[in-house]
């Protein structure tokens, strides 16, 4: 029996403290398990570990964002061999037969299953999930910084696949953090005009290097009037109320408002999304296969997020740095 040596925390807010578990003997026969290397920490682990949420369990091993090496497959896996290079985010299980599944929609499926969610996560030695959760490491990914691609990398991708973004587009980012600083690189590789969107004007430096054409400071909304129909896209990232006029306003004809982060509410006045057939709308993670055209967009482009190492035992402190929003920009747990 295939014993996992975990951090878990007993209670809402608890701190994480080493935690082991047993997996049962055999896979199943699509699973596959991993040697965790390294976990990316996410703001969403610490929305659970405080049980922010509401459907939090405990113990609980947080943990969405693993890479590390294939430890085993079950009978049916073909696509992954004992010993190579893989990752696995959010999503560890969907049931394949839905309509969505079907689609190639994993992600929206209803019943798809997260690896920290009613069952212990990435914060460990060791993992399975679904091979189709599973994804190979193409060549010129940095394994180590790997991870944080896996669950905000797709956050940011996949809107520009579901927005059917191209070059031509001119696309605004809101928020310069762990999830914007990848946003800015994958839409200034894909060829936009790109706008940063930041309340801490002392970012603009960094944005620029990450892609952005342009930097906009928003502490003083009135700028974001003359920016009124400019954007094909914003994209935003950030989990605070906005002046969701303003930002609607932004958009050229067609276009769209995406949030990727959780903002409490949307209130928008209805007649200039009428008028120019404006939109918003949201988006959760990515499917197996936009996940790989991330992976081999990112290899190509040399896109990687910028993080910050702790080791597997620091992991409180990793998470009061978080807590804290001091990370530039992403944590990455090393696990062995
Ligand atoms: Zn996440
Ligand atoms: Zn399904």
């Amino acid at each position: 029996m295939p014993t996992v040596h975990a951090y878990a925390a007993n209670q809402a807010s608890g701190r994480l403290d080493p935690f082991e578990y047993d997996l049962p003997d055999a896979l199943q026969h699509d699973e596959v398990e991993i040697d965790i290397r390294y976990c990316g920490i996410c703001h969403s682990d610490l929305s659970v570990l405080d049980d922010e949420w509401g459907v939090s369990q405990y113990p609980l091993v947080p943990g969405h964002e693993v890479v590390g090496t294939v430890a085993a497959v079950g009978e049916h896996v073909t696509h992954v061999q004992v010993g190579q290079w893989v990752g696995v985010g959010w999503f560890s299980r969907s049931c394949l037969i839905c309509d969505q599944c079907m689609g190639g929609n994993h992600n929206l499926c209803p019943s798809a299953e997260g690896i920290m969610m009613g069952r212990p996560g990435g914060f460990a030695d060791k993992v399975r999930a679904q091979s189709h959760w599973v994804t190979p490491l193409p060549e010129g990914i940095g394994r180590a910084d790997a991870g944080p691609l896996f669950c905000g990398g797709i956050t940011v991708f996949n809107p520009i696949i579901q927005n059917n973004i191209r070059p031509t587009h001119r696309v605004g980012v809101i928020g310069i953090g762990g999830l914007g600083h990848m946003a800015l690189q994958f839409l200034s590789a894909w060829g936009c005009e790109v706008t940063a969107f930041s309340t801490t004007p002392d970012k603009e430096a960094e944005a620029r290097a990450f892609g952005a054409h342009h930097f906009v400071s928003t502490r003083d909304e009135a700028v974001l009037e003359k920016l009124a129909g400019s954007f094909d896209m914003i994209l935003d990232t950030v989990n605070v109320d906005l002046p969701w006029d303003l930002y609607i306003q932004a958009l050229s004809p067609k276009g769209k408002l995406h949030l990727v982060g959780a903002a409490p509410q949307v209130t928008a006045t209805v007649f200039p999304m009428l008028a120019s057939q404006r939109s918003v709308g949201a988006s959760p993670l990515g499917s197996p296969a936009t996940i790989r055209e991330m992976l081999r967009f990112a290899a190509r482009h040399g896109i990687a997020p910028r993080t910050e190492h702790f080791p597997l035992a620091q992991v409180n402190e990793a998470m009061e740095h978080l807590k804290a929003g001091k990370p530039r920009y992403r944590i990455v747990l090393d696990v062995a």
